[in-house]
């Protein structure tokens, strides 16, 4: 039997997936939820720790090449944990294997995760809030209207900050094909909404030379335009995050006025000091950002732009935090995070001098909060009367009301719509409605539903 992970490597799952392309889902899904937490996925028995088995339970010969594969699993390997279709009955699986960990049924991703939590504790990556993709809270794996798309692993970036290089390595892009293949997949099983996360989405493509592929036997470039491109006509909602204010965005917000992805963008600019963006080696620290952000508007007025920024970094004068709130002034995003500089293990940025006092720290945080609260307001505030497509997140049954997001947000760290009154019997997570929009708060929209213009 396979012993767990020592110290020496990330631990790593072995998959199998068996079954109808339902269960393939479910399987991308764990799959990117182990990634993302930091896992390694094996290719083999030899090289995994643990292996999860997603079974097929629709007909007898399914049921009983599952009981074969958990069989082999168990034989090769030893340390089994079982999911899928099979998992909604455990019994018809202990009985035959009693060996394995644990049995979680269909689409129950937390439990699987808790499964491999127990079994295989998740990497001790400590939650490094500048620069995880995910929210903090990690990813509801409930949901089946939204999914994350990682389009490339590592970055080529050396932010003083950030250990993700040394720890994931340089830039990987996959090839355009197999992306696209999996957004398909998802769109296919019924996902509303594509949210395209990387290290460093911007560069996508770079380490591949924007190498040609082919998606369903057409040729397409490994570059961020001919992906959204592409992703765009799959007819879902396609969000970036984690793009870079270089040159070469200023060709994809065509896309986003013409409708083809969301008018949507993610930028974790960090700060707006020169000799700060400097001094945490930030990519593209020398563009000159508003004039990035305006140009943006001009070709698609309706962009949302989303930020998340650093105070109390090493050497941060009260002046460089002063041209901070202006800047913000002038820049006008529509969602902002904040937090302060706080040092991670083996960065670069330890090394600096002129750390920022902890009191001196929380007082810019909470002067930065308030100014983003007022920008944010005051933009809300513009949206009352406005009609517009929500996609519903959530129903509250009791209370009557329908979770929903714009366009202009995305899921877990955006804002919501909440429509009220809504006849919630009628409604179903996953459906995109018409709404007017009659009140807003700090962050969020209320509306009435609508038919559609
Ligand atoms: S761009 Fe900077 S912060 Fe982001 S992963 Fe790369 S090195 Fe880290």
């Amino acid at each position: 039997m396979n012993q767990p992970t020592d110290q020496h490597h990330q631990p790593r799952v072995g998959f199998v997936s068996l079954g109808c392309p339902k269960a393939l889902v479910d399987s991308e899904r764990i799959l990117t939820q182990l990634k993302t937490e930091g896992y390694e996925i094996a290719p083999d028995y030899q090289g995994s720790d643990l292996v999860i088995v997603n079974t097929c339970g629709f007909i007898d010969q399914a049921k009983a090449e599952s009981l074969e594969s958990i069989g082999e699993a168990l034989r090769e390997h030893g340390r089994v944990i079982v999911t899928g279709c099979m998992g909604a009955e455990p019994e018809q699986i202990t009985s035959v294997h009693p060996k394995v960990l644990a049995v979680t049924g269909p689409q129950r991703y937390e439990d699987v995760m808790a499964a491999v939590h127990q079994h295989l504790p998740a990497p001790k990556i400590e939650h490094n809030p500048y620069i995880d993709l995910v929210p903090p809270q990690g990813i509801r794996l409930t949901p089946r209207h939204y999914a994350y798309l990682k389009i490339s692993e590592g970055c080529n970036h050396r932010c003083s900050f950030c250990i993700i290089p040394s720890m994931r390595g340089d830039l990987v892009s996959r090839p355009a094909g197999s992306i696209m293949q999996e957004a398909e997949q998802l769109a296919r099983a019924g996902v509303q909404e594509l949210l395209v996360i990387s290290q460093d989405t911007s560069a996508y493509g770079v380490d591949l030379k924007y190498r040609m592929d082919f998606w369903n036997g057409t040729p397409i470039k490994s570059r961020l335009l001919e992906l959204c491109q592409a992703l765009g006509s799959l007819g879902v909602w396609v969000r970036l995050h984690y793009v870079y204010p270089y040159p070469h965005v200023d060709n994809i917000i065509p896309l986003m006025q013409q409708g083809l992805i969301l008018p949507y963008l993610d930028i974790p600019f960090q700060h707006a000091s020169p000799s700060i963006l400097r001094a945490m080696k930030r990519p593209a620290h020398a563009e000159d950002t508003l004039a990035r952000i305006a140009e943006w508007r001009r070709i698609c007025p309706d962009i949302a732009i989303r930020s998340t920024f650093i105070v109390g970094f090493p050497g941060e004068t009260e002046a460089d935090f002063e041209g901070l709130l202006d800047w913000m002034s002038a820049a006008q995003l529509d969602r902002v995070g904040c937090f302060t500089y706080s040092a991670v293990e083996g960065a670069a940025a330890n090394e600096l001098a002129d750390a920022v006092p902890e009191e001196v720290k929380v007082e810019r945080y909470e002067r930065f909060m308030e100014h983003a609260q007022m920008i944010s307001e005051q933009k809300l505030q513009k949206r009352i009367g406005q009609s517009m497509q929500v996609l519903i997140d959530e129903l509250d049954l009791e209370a009557g009301v329908a979770i929903a997001r714009s366009r202009y947000d995305a899921p877990e760290i955006d804002g919501n719509v909440f429509i009220e009154d809504a006849p919630v019997a009628q409604l179903r997570a996953g459906q995109k409605v018409w709404v007017r929009i009659t009140d807003a708060d700090s962050y969020d929209l209320y509306a009435h539903l609508q038919q559609e213009p």
